[in-house]
């Protein structure tokens, strides 16, 4: 198929929720993507923070086609291997205690919603349900998840709402403590808000924050989602900010590209969830767990460290070119953020950009970038140098 076939079957089957750029995307390898004429695009997004190995990477790939040939899917009902192997992984490798595996980002936080109504339930009765979310904050598009993010756009339409979220300002704990009441269960944050505009939290604000939601016994709910599995250069964003949640969510890079979300929990919050309160078919199918696990064989603690040294490489890069349209960097790893400067818009600068052959996102009012973990320097290199040419006016 040509590009243009690809789009105008879209158009006419698909259904019209997604506002698209006008690219047709038919293969990858590395960093590097390519239309159906064959049309290289240097990728700054990995899928939205999906495809933490890049395209076509061997070790995930064989992992992949050997899972598939083993055993593809066979319900909850059944042990399986590779899904026990990986909540292992993430349970050693960050302090939790153990995990439930799901689909998406918003169904993990979904289930971290539940627990965190469920764990108040059990010891103190009805009641007991709201969760405070930060303004700016984004956690999904079901209808609970729309209500707790805290941004007034994505409450329309679906009415009625799930009921039981209210808003604080982020890095402020007065504002928190201003919209607490008895009848509070948790505090649900991200520690960098991406789709937000990739505003990381202060580390002071969120070491006190921890230490009230123990005090009043909140959980303290980690949205991981977007910073998970090694973005921000840790293997979890939390680890960076010296706390334990009681339970994190995650999603986008935990399978390198197979849809898998879930949460996990902590010693406090292990058995909340038994059997019968929750559930999901294709959760911990045995083939997006033999790609996390090759995700996990990839992203080791010295991988770690060099996402995080090219984080910074990237960002001074970006800002050593002085464009008129871009200001400052922010971010932590590769979860990046571009402050577009008044008087641009930030989806023009983008549509200049991947025009140009470099995919780029948004987030807030600003750019965003998150590359594939395994990006080389002459990738990111290649990347900036079309930002410099295209953006020099
Ligand atoms: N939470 C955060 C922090 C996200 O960034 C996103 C998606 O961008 C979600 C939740 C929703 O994830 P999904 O689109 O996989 O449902």
């Amino acid at each position: 198929m040509t590009s243009q076939e690809v789009k105008a079957l879209t158009g006419q089957y698909i259904m019209n929720t997604y506002g698209r750029f006008p690219v047709a995307i038919e293969r990858g390898e590395g960093a590097r993507l390519y239309d159906f004429e064959g049309r290289e695009y240097i990728d700054f997004t990995s899928g939205i923070g999906v495809c933490d190995l890049g395209y076509g990477n061997p070790v995930w790939a064989d992992a992949v086609a050997e899972q598939a040939k083993k055993l593809n899917h066979v319900s909850n009902l059944f042990y399986t291997e590779p899904a026990a192997r990986l909540a292992e992984i993430l349970c050693r490798r960050t302090g939790m205690s153990n995990v439930f595996f799901a689909n998406g980002g918003g169904e993990a936080n979904e289930g971290l919603i539940k627990l965190a109504r469920k764990y108040s339930f059990d010891k103190y009765g009805k009641g007991r349900a709201t969760i405070i979310s930060l303004n700016n904050s984004f956690h999904g598009r079901t209808i609970t998840t729309l209500m707790a993010t805290g941004q007034e756009r994505f409450h329309n339409y679906f009415f009625p709402f799930t009921e039981g979220f209210r808003y604080a300002d982020a890095n402020d704990l007065d504002s928190l403590k201003a919209v607490a009441g008895d009848d509070v269960c948790g505090v649900l944050v991200e520690l960098v808000q991406g789709e937000g505009g990739v505003l990381p939290l202060d580390k002071e604000y969120v070491q006190q924050l921890q230490a009230l939601c123990r005090e009043k016994d909140w959980l303290l709910l980690v949205d991981e989602v977007q910073s998970g599995v090694g973005r921000t250069g840790s293997l979890f964003a939390f680890q960076q900010y010296g706390i334990l949640p009681d339970v994190a969510s995650f999603a986008k890079g935990i399978a390198g590209g197979l849809p898998m979300s879930g949460i996990m929990a902590n010693e406090k919050c292990r058995d909340v969830l038994g059997p019968g309160t929750h559930a999901t078919t294709f959760g911990a199918n045995p083939v997006c767990a033999a790609a996390g696990l090759a995700v996990q064989q990839v992203l080791t603690d010295a991988f770690l460290e060099e996402v995080q040294a090219k984080g910074r490489y990237l960002r001074e890069q970006i800002e050593a070119l002085n464009l008129p349209c871009l200001g400052k960097t922010r971010g932590l790893g590769l979860m990046i953020g571009i402050e577009v400067k008044e008087g641009w818009s930030n989806g023009d600068v983008a549509n200049r950009l991947v025009e140009a052959g470099l995919l780029v996102l948004t987030a807030g009012d600003g750019l965003r970038l998150l590359p594939p973990l395994v990006i080389t320097k002459e990738e990111m290199d290649a990347g900036v140098a079309i930002m410099a040419k295209t953006l020099a006016q």
